[in-house]
């Protein structure tokens, strides 16, 4: 049963809407805390339980390319980008699960705030017979203590060494320090004018720059079309 050299990958998702320190430090720190072999950086394609991205799939992709450049420890991986239609965490997963194998130990991870609306996601209970979900929390917040979400993290709940010992049926919650950043801060500071400089990698706000990206979109909100 115990397996110890079990491969173990983890997932980030987002719309990267644009990608930023915040989320780059979030998952570096995880894959070091949680000493995962892979950590994947997933951007959305349409997020079925958000609203629509403020930039294209393929601005969002390079984007995030040159954030990445030069650093081994996180991966890009662009599957939800290249579907067409909605994209649902659980297909995600069963594809992944497909390539990589009964063995694998997959982990997606997650804010509190996600976790909070898991009931609502597509098949939502197919996910954690797919993967582990690992929960971010800010120092000092609470996790629910009744109602559904409660339950699943009663059911499921487990340690770090779950992730390597096991492939998948574990919700692990990580208080983690969260960098104040957010993609909609950056996106209003520059419709505004403003320079976002020193949130983001400056590779990546060489390339808004030279895209004209969000000069207008934030003002208008994220609900925009492309
Ligand atoms: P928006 O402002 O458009 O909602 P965002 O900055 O919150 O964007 P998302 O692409 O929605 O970024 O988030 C992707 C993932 O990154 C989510 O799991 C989210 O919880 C996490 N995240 C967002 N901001 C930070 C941050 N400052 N530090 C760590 N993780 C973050």
């Amino acid at each position: 049963m115990m397996n110890s050299n079990r491969r173990a990958i983890a997932l980030f998702g987002g719309t990267f809407d644009p990608v930023h320190f915040g989320h780059l430090r979030m998952a570096l720190e995880l894959r070091q805390a949680l000493g995962f072999d892979e950590m994947r950086l997933l951007p959305s394609h349409q997020p079925g339980h958000r609203n629509r991205p403020g930039v294209s799939a393929v601005h969002r992709r390079n984007m995030l390319g040159l954030a990445l450049e030069g650093c081994a420890e996180l991966q890009l991986d662009e599957r939800e980008l290249k579907r067409s239609g909605p994209t649902y965490t659980v297909d995600t997963l069963e594809e992944l699960r497909g390539e990589l194998g009964e063995e694998a130990s997959i982990s997606f991870c997650m804010g509190l705030d996600s976790l909070l609306t898991l009931p609502s996601w597509h098949r939502w209970d197919r996910l954690l017979q797919l993967a582990h979900l690992v929960v971010v929390i800010r120092p000092g917040w609470q996790l629910p203590s009744d109602g559904e979400v409660a339950d699943i993290l009663r059911r499921h709940s487990g340690e770090i060494r779950d992730l390597h010992t096991e492939s998948r049926g574990r919700l692990v919650v990580r208080e983690q320090t969260l960098l104040p950043i957010s993609a909609t801060n950056i996106r209003q500071l520059i419709a505004s004018g403003q320079s976002p400089r020193y949130l983001l990698p400056a590779a990546v706000l060489q390339y808004i720059d030279d895209h004209q990206l969000y000069r207008q979109a934030a003002l208008r909100g994220d609900s925009n079309d492309d």
